[in-house]
């Protein structure tokens, strides 16, 4: 039994016209977050629901507004797996209009051009290609940069989310080919989606059993003295929870150093993962109390998902029609994106603040 808490109403939309003579939802690239995460939940929506629409004044609150490379590489990425007519896809563009046509599943291989991230594009595709009707598997493959800051590392996507798709119904798989960091790049994936029909609802329990925890660091072209130093700063922060260490070095075009850390639901097989990225001139033991301290304040509200996921889960609890989890933050890249969902599908999914750092959302 849930405490309801107090509902958290937004204050913001995200629509800026309604649906005209043509049928274009117009959207606010602006509006709450303001980032490209507007983008690629539209860019998803309107693959999977067939809605055109237009996006101005996409990322208008960055430093550099307008189209980046990897939201760029979304924008392509998302009009060749169905075909869409596209306008103002260009690097800089601050307006696109996006007329999708029917998914067609396929063998496509994609070049962001620069480290982008690899997770924020597949992570536009999958959920779309899973639903599309054909009956024949999907394989993209992506270029770019697999472990790189303000996006979901590769351990993320495959150990926080593709569990969740997966017990959604969706029939994805993932397989590292490289690692790629900032600013070098050379990271490889490739996605394999098989057709998988209408989602079921993900319904996350209250509460989490965890299993061991497994706290890794990587290296590239670096002395794998700087992970271990990092393990051991977030060692110590982490006594009395039983946790696995690993180092390693990998082979990557360029330098770079990720430690992340992976905190399992023995019950459900969900992973909740804590990550930071360095470079040769970090503060190694902080990143390894970061780590670790993101997992603590996590862990202390007994909630289902961290704040990452928790924006991430929201595409597919709306592409399935139902959902609920408890988390630790209400961010604002989770309000905005309950706002871009309602624009698309007309559900609206709730949110609580159920007091102490714990947040019930549910469609
Ligand atoms: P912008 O440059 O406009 O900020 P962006 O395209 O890089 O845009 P955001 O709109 O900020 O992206 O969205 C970033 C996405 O990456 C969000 O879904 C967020 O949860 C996710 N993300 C960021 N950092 C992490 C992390 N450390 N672990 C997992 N996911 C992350």
């Amino acid at each position: 039994v849930v405490d309801a808490g107090k509902e958290i109403v937004s204050e913001f939309g995200v629509v800026l016209r309604e649906a005209t003579n043509d049928s274009l939802l117009v959207i606010d690239g602006s509006a709450g977050e303001g980032g490209g995460q507007i983008l690629r939940t539209s860019l998803s929506l309107s693959m999977a629901t067939g809605k055109p629409f237009v996006l101005e004044r996409i990322r208008a609150g960055r430093k550099k507004p307008g189209l980046m490379r990897q939201h760029l590489t979304c924008v392509k990425a998302a009009a060749l797996v169905c075909g869409a007519e596209v306008e103002g896809a260009t690097l800089g563009s601050s307006r696109i209009v996006f007329r999708p046509g029917a998914i067609r599943s396929g063998d496509h291989t994609i070049e962001i051009g620069t480290a982008g991230s690899i997770s924020l594009v597949l992570q536009t595709l999958a959920l779309p290609l899973a639903l599309t009707p054909s009956t024949s598997p999907s394989r993209i493959t992506v270029r770019g940069g697999t472990h790189v800051p303000w996006s979901p590392p590769f351990p993320f996507l495959e150990q926080a989310w593709l569990p969740l798709v997966r017990r959604a119904g969706a029939g994805i798989d993932l397989e590292l080919i490289s690692t790629g960091f900032n600013p070098a790049a050379g990271g490889e994936v490739v996605m394999t989606v098989l057709p998988s029909g209408p989602l079921a609802p993900i319904h996350l329990g209250e509460s989490t059993v965890l299993s061991r925890l497994r706290l890794q660091g990587i290296v590239s072209d670096l002395s794998e003295a700087l992970a271990r130093r990092e393990l051991t700063a977030a060692g110590e922060l982490l006594k009395g929870h039983p946790v696995e260490l690993a180092s390693g070095t990998v082979r990557s075009p360029g330098p770079g150093n990720a430690l992340w850390l992976v905190a399992r639901d023995e019950g459900t097989g969900i992973g909740n993962v804590f990550s930071a990225i360095g470079a040769s001139n970090a503060d190694a033991e902080a990143i390894g109390r970061s780590v670790a301290e993101a997992f603590l304040a996590w862990r202390e509200t007994g909630t289902s998902v961290e704040p990452h996921l928790a924006d991430q889960l929201m595409l597919p609890i709306a592409l399935a029609g139902g959902g609920s989890y408890t988390c630790s933050e209400l961010t604002l890249h989770s309000r905005t994106n309950i706002e871009v969902i309602h624009a698309f599908t007309g559900h609206r999914l709730r949110a609580w603040d159920l007091g102490d750092s714990r947040f019930r959302i549910a469609l």
